[in-house]
């Protein structure tokens, strides 16, 4: 099992006590663009992103930093020339701050098509698709995760961590 975070958000910062705590490793997947800014499609709204600052500080703690575009955008939605933009482009800056050689990607919403799968493999070590409705298991640029939310309290986080969601999702639930 891994543990990741996406978009990188200025708070991720304070879950590093906590993992440090069960000895558990991490990976983050940050945006790129907009240091500073807030995401309008995501809650806690009034969360700045890191920057670079924040990037060093996760990979210095030894969490593997990792790329989720500039903007997140959705990549369905552009085209293959932005795509493109998105993928090499946040690789890059990672790959230049950190000075790390491979790179790992989360599509944003999870949303990936033939051409953005095909940037991927090409730019990225291996990509995550945000949703668990993904049975591709051998594809490593196809990754498949649960999406926990900060609804998924309790019972409900019991459940999507459970063997028997895990079981369904195999069948491609
Ligand atoms: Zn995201």
């Amino acid at each position: 099992m891994a543990l990741t975070f996406d978009d990188g958000y200025a708070n991720n910062l304070d879950i590093l006590p906590v993992l440090a705590d069960f000895q558990a490793g991490a990976t983050f997947f940050v945006l790129t663009g907009g240091e500073g800014e807030t995401l309008s499609h995501h809650q806690p709204r009034h969360v700045p992103l890191m920057g670079r600052r924040g990037w060093r500080t996760l990979h210095d703690a030894g969490f593997e930093v990792a790329a989720h575009g500039h903007s997140h955008r959705r990549l369905t939605e552009l085209s293959v020339a932005e795509q493109e933009q998105e993928i090499a482009g946040s690789i890059q800056t990672l790959r230049e701050t950190l000075g790390v050689a491979s790179v790992g990607y989360a599509y944003p919403y999870g949303a990936m098509d033939p051409s953005s799968h095909l940037l991927a493999k090409e730019y990225s070590e291996y990509a995550c698709a945000t949703r668990y409705r993904n049975p591709l298991k051998e594809d490593r640029w196809r990754l498949r995760r649960i999406n926990i939310s900060a609804a998924d309290e309790g019972r409900r986080f019991g459940l999507k961590t459970g063997t028997p969601f895990r079981l369904l999702c195999d069948l491609g639930c």
